[in-house]
């Protein structure tokens, strides 16, 4: 159940109905909108009559929500959040684009790419350090020589940093070295890792699972809030089908769908999406048309010799080439770039 306060009502009433509510054991998050306060109600609110919330001083009405996701979603947040960043505002009207290999796979590698794409105008560098990879003989990442890689990319730069963190315990130590933490599509359910980020001083990047829905996305993302950190950023990065052209399928409807259900900032990953170079350009323009905040694509100055996903890079000239193309979409849909 939601409250929706009156225009005019008084912090003293405003902070009445939160101690009522906690009374009957159950937590509140609170919305200042621009115009009225909405305060959502948390855990068991079935002993919470809303007939008797309806009759307090200053309450317009109550609206029952049956969805199990509430922190992230609309209802109880109805005003689209940003995510402010070193001077970045991931979810306002400039789109963010994140940009860099799979893999960190060498300081030349990684330092080639970085100033490759800040040339081209992306603003986040992305890399694995830690890879979560299918086969336990792949190339596992540099670990903690890749973060200092990184924060050097950082450093020359002024790049951000993401990159992903697949156990808990790293959360603390890829923290020191990231600016935003990277949760996995094989990890969008691993709620020890999901606790751990969320209880992370940093934004976290959450990628839907290859076979998540949109709700099962959206609860990983109420763990993260729920341990604190209210930074999170929904990513889009396809899901399984029968098809098998393409590496996954892009739902292109995710992007509307989690910006309508929820006030979190959405990117959009064509790489991992499609699987094949020559599809990330349309597909980055179907995802910036379709409303999404930003997009994470993978660059490799030599994709032949990529260890990790290859296929799906893009050479640093096409990457550019990409932003520039882009612009007359975003534009198109009041977007900057
Ligand atoms: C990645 O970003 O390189 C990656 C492993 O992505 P995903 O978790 O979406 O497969
Ligand atoms: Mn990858």
């Amino acid at each position: 159940m939601i409250v929706i306060l009156q225009q005019d009502a008084t912090r003293a009433q405003i902070d009445n109905v939160i101690a009522r509510i906690e009374q009957m054991g159950c937590g509140v998050v609170v919305s200042q909108g621009e115009e009225r306060t909405i305060v959502g109600i948390i855990g068991n609110g079935r002993r919470l009559d809303p007939e008797q919330i309806e009759r307090m001083d200053g309450v317009d009405r109550t609206v029952p929500i049956t969805r199990p996701f509430k922190r992230a979603s609309r209802d109880f947040h109805p005003q689209d959040t940003i995510v402010k960043l070193n001077g970045l505002a991931i979810g306002g009207r400039q789109l963010i684009v994140m940009a860099g290999p799979c893999a960190v796979e060498s300081r030349e590698q990684l330092l080639e790419t970085a100033h490759a794409v800040k040339a081209a105008g992306a603003q986040v560098l992305r890399g694995g350090a830690y890879k979560p990879r299918t086969s336990p003989y792949s190339f596992q990442g540099l670990g903690e020589e890749g973060l200092r890689i990184l924060a050097e990319a950082r450093q020359q730069t002024g790049l951000l940093i993401v990159t992903e963190v697949i156990d808990p315990h790293l959360v603390p130590l890829v923290s020191a070295y990231a600016d935003i933490l990277q949760i996995g599509a094989r990890n969008m359910q691993n709620y020890a890792l999901l606790h751990a980020v969320g209880e992370a001083q940093r934004p976290v990047l959450l990628k839907r699972g290859m076979m998540s829905t949109i709700e099962e996305m959206l609860m990983a993302a109420e763990y993260i809030l729920s341990h604190g950190n209210d930074r999170v950023i929904l990513c889009e990065r396809g899901i399984r089908t029968f098809e098998t052209y393409t590496r996954n399928a892009m739902d292109i409807s995710a992007v509307p769908l989690l910006k309508q259900l929820s006030h979190l900032p959405v990117v959009a990953d064509p790489s991992h999406a499609t699987g094949m170079w020559g599809l990330v350009e349309p597909v980055s323009r179907a995802a910036v048309a379709a409303g999404a905040d930003g997009l994470i694509i993978e660059v490799h100055p030599r994709p032949e010799e990529a260890v990790s996903d290859g296929a799906q890079s893009l050479k640093p000239s096409r990457f550019a080439a990409l932003l520039q193309g882009l612009r007359p979409v975003a534009e198109a849909v009041g977007r900057t770039l």
